[in-house]
């Protein structure tokens, strides 16, 4: 195939991995990146010594990483090392009781019966039915539906499997106790879904975890975005930071480049769109130019809830602590808070938490003597109508309280380090939709064909990665999305030793 010129926008996972494997291909590769530093959601922030992962922490999937690198002739662990985790998570019902959920079988049914025995062989009969899952629906993940026709082959499937029921729905088939539903059921909400009416064929994400494990990346997911850019120029890539796209200039069916923030067009063969899929086409594209993706179209697709993440370092550790390494605290008001949160309605005044503590794995991302957390509580998107300016800064306040009250003692007085980010953050600096965290939200109505394709309705050279495009949100599921999107642009396998490669230093 023809050497092309093909330009990336935006470097989350989605697009650092479609540029590092067309770069591993031999085609001339650049991307450009709005903010000051790679990594999207992935973002890294040092504040006075600490490293926070700016968003995902649960690495799931190593072979994705694993095969960028193989393709690249490259070995993934000389440029970041991942190691397993386990307990996957320790989540914490509303009395501050904790079940592990372990990578094991049989670990987690010990778990299950010291809340419930008579859970047990529902449990069993429900990991049997999410492995039939995972072996239906695997091959889904890196196919491109592109036509209705592949989005009807696995239909048969998902009707014999009741994987359209809600996984809620569905765990509750097999499992009685309220709090173990939750635990089973609460996957949807890492891909940005409501479990109660995200389908069931979700649970992919949960076997995921069993077949490959969950993981850290040591020095945190930044290692692993540094990594890829690493890769990227090995390759031959050029990555411009600070460099915001404001438009892709089309003719008739072709996008020919796009607008640089000094009001120059660079042009290429091959643009690939990792910015949010929805504000690609509202933003960058003059509506005139759009038939499928009209503004109309785009305001009346379903999004993902947003979130709040408040990142701390304390001056003290905190071992003596409930926690482990990814915890999950469960509100007691459960469908209720689900529901005013994805109906975009008010903001709640009640929470559920996820709680970050990598230190316990990995003391190289903080100064010594010190713990680092992130703390994050799904929140309403912006047709919410909050004002974030305003409420922030009480919300912030009212998660550190009960932390404070339940879990940290002190913690008002050990903090040395924090950030925080809030809805407003994922519109204006990540460009994303009404602000939503994870782009397009998983419904059966927007699942693999549904989904705005990988290759563009619109334009023929227009390709999308990232979390609003098939597969989905989450970082194997983006990786995915770049692998779909590379093969789509150039099919033919790489060929090792076909170029020379050298590093770059700009
Ligand atoms: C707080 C949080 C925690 C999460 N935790 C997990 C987890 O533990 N495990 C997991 O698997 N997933 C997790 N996720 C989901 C996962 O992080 C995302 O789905 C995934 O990283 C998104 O990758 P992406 O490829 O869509 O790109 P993004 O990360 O969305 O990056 C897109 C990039 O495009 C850039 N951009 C946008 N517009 C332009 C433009 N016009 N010009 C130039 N650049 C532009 C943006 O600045 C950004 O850098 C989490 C998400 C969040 C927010």
């Amino acid at each position: 195939m023809d050497r092309k010129r093909i330009i990336v926008i935006g470097s989350g996972f989605g697009g650092l991995g479609a540029a590092c494997r067309l770069a591993a291909k031999g085609h001339d590769v650049t991307l450009y990146e709005k903010r000051d530093k790679l990594g999207g959601r992935a973002y890294q922030y040092d504040i006075n010594g600490f490293k926070f992962d700016g968003g995902p922490t649960v690495m799931t999937v190593p072979d994705f990483f694993d095969e960028i690198y193989t393709e690249a002739g490259r070995k993934r662990e000389d440029y970041f090392k991942l190691t397993p985790l386990d307990p996957f998570y320790r989540i914490f019902n509303d009395e501050g009781r904790a079940f592990n959920y372990w990578h094991g079988t049989d670990e987690t049914i010990e778990e299950i019966r010291k809340f419930n025995p008579a859970d047990v062989d529902g449990y069993r009969k429900y990991v049997r039915l999410t492995e039939e899952v995972f072996r239906s629906f695997n091959g889904l993940t890196d196919r491109p539906f592109l036509q209705l026709t592949d989005m009807l082959k696995i239909m048969p499937d998902i009707i014999r499997l009741q994987a359209f029921l809600g996984t809620y729905t569905h765990v509750a088939r097999y499992i009685k106790d309220d709090f173990l539903r939750r635990v089973f059921s609460f996957h949807p909400l890492l891909v940005g879904g409501n479990p109660f009416d995200t389908p069931s064929v979700y649970t992919l994400v949960a076997q995921f975890e069993k077949q490959w494990g969950v993981h850290y990346a040591i020095g945190g997911t930044g290692a692993a975005v540094a990594g890829l850019g690493k890769l990227f120029t090995d390759l031959g890539g050029k990555i411009y930071l600070d460099s915001e796209i404001t438009e892709i200039v089309t003719n008739g069916r072709q996008a020919v480049g796009v607008r640089l923030p000094d009001g120059t067009v660079d042009t290429a063969d091959v643009i690939i769109s990792n910015g949010d899929v929805a504000h690609t086409y509202r933003y960058l594209i003059p509506e005139q130019y759009r038939r499928k993706y009209t503004n109309r179209k785009i305001d009346r697709m379903a999004y993902s809830m947003s979130l709040v993440v408040i990142y701390f370092g304390t001056k003290r550790r905190y071992l003596d602590s409930k926690f482990h390494h990814h915890n999950i605290i469960l509100n007691k008001r459960y469908k209720g808070l689900l529901s005013d949160i994805f109906a975009a309605r008010e903001l709640p005044e009640d929470f559920s938490l996820y709680l970050h503590m990598p230190t316990i794995t990995d003391e190289s991302i903080a100064p010594a003597g010190t713990e680092s957390f992130y703390v994050l509580a799904p929140v309403p998107h912006l047709d919410s109508g909050t004002d974030w300016k305003a409420t922030a800064k009480p919300y912030r306040d009212r998660v550190m309280r009960y932390l404070e009250d339940n879990y940290l003692p002190g913690l008002g007085g050990e903090i040395i380090a924090e950030h925080m980010i809030d809805p407003l953050h994922f519109r204006d600096t990540l460009n994303s939709y009404k602000g939503a965290a994870f782009s397009v939200r998983p419904s059966l109505m927007q699942l693999a064909w549904f989904r705005p394709h990988n290759r563009s309705e619109e334009f023929d050279n227009l390709y999308f990665v990232g979390a609003g495009t098939h597969p989905g949100a989450g970082v194997p599921a983006v990786l995915a999305s770049g692998k779909i999107a590379a093969e789509l642009i150039d099919p033919e396998p790489v060929r090792q030793g076909a170029r020379e490669l050298k590093p770059v230093t700009a």
